[in-house]
């Protein structure tokens, strides 16, 4: 049976059907395409169906995988290294397969279940507080396009303490865990560098690497 490596199971983008049929699709095609409203159905529709196995278009014109409307996502953060944070809607594309019924999700490299922000943005976060030594409150202003604050009476911004434990636990991917008792900020640095090396930009600045080596987490 075919399994392609860009599936994983969904969690957030599905609502009325069955959980365990619906499994999201992660394309390659450029974010900023993504945000100009829903892409062309049959330019990302997915190559196969990821239970069954089924040619989403097969050559003698047959399609297996039948669009099945869209879905909204509400995301922010930065995609480019310089630019400033901001918000954006997606319109993530569904196709039902007629083999085995199953609801395919296909949405943007970079979306992560249950999160508003983007990979890139949790990664920028990283390099900025661990690599780059700046607070709490810089770091927010980097990758939160919102005014609102979250900040603990410390001055600590909750989010990007909650992201260095969930990167610990697989939030973008299988990363090295630095020895518990390791303080937060070099912990981040770690996961920073090796999301760098992740990355094919092997020239660029590690803010750019990171950033580039996180959205691909979603396609390992
Ligand atoms: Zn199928």
């Amino acid at each position: 049976m075919h399994r392609s490596p860009v599936v994983l199971r969904a969690t957030n983008l599905q609502s009325q059907e069955d959980r365990s049929s619906v499994r999201i699709h992660f394309s390659a095609l450029d974010f900023k395409l993504w945000t100009l409203g829903p892409p062309d159905i049959d330019r990302v529709r997915p190559p196969h169906c990821p239970c069954c196995g089924s040619v989403g278009h097969a050559l003698d014109d047959r399609i297996q995988l039948v669009g099945h409307g869209v879905r909204r996502r509400s995301v922010r953060g930065v995609i480019v290294w310089g630019e400033t944070p901001r918000s954006w809607s997606v319109f993530c594309r569904r196709y039902r397969c007629r083999g085995c019924r199953a609801v395919v999700v296909v949405a943007p490299r970079g979306l992560l279940s249950r999160r508003q922000y983007l990979a890139s943005a949790i990664a920028l976060a990283l390099v900025l507080y661990g690599v780059d030594g700046l607070s709490h409150s810089r770091v927010r202003q980097a990758v939160n396009p919102d005014r609102h604050h979250g900040f603990d009476a410390d001055g600590r911004w909750r989010t990007l303490t909650r992201w260095i434990d969930d990167v610990g636990r697989g939030l973008l991917g299988r990363l090295l865990r630095p020895p518990s008792g390791t303080p937060r900020r070099q912990v981040a640095a770690t996961y920073a560098r090796a999301l760098s090396v992740r990355s094919l930009c092997h020239d660029a600045i590690i803010q750019v690497s990171a950033m580039d080596g996180a959205m691909m987490a979603t396609c390992l």
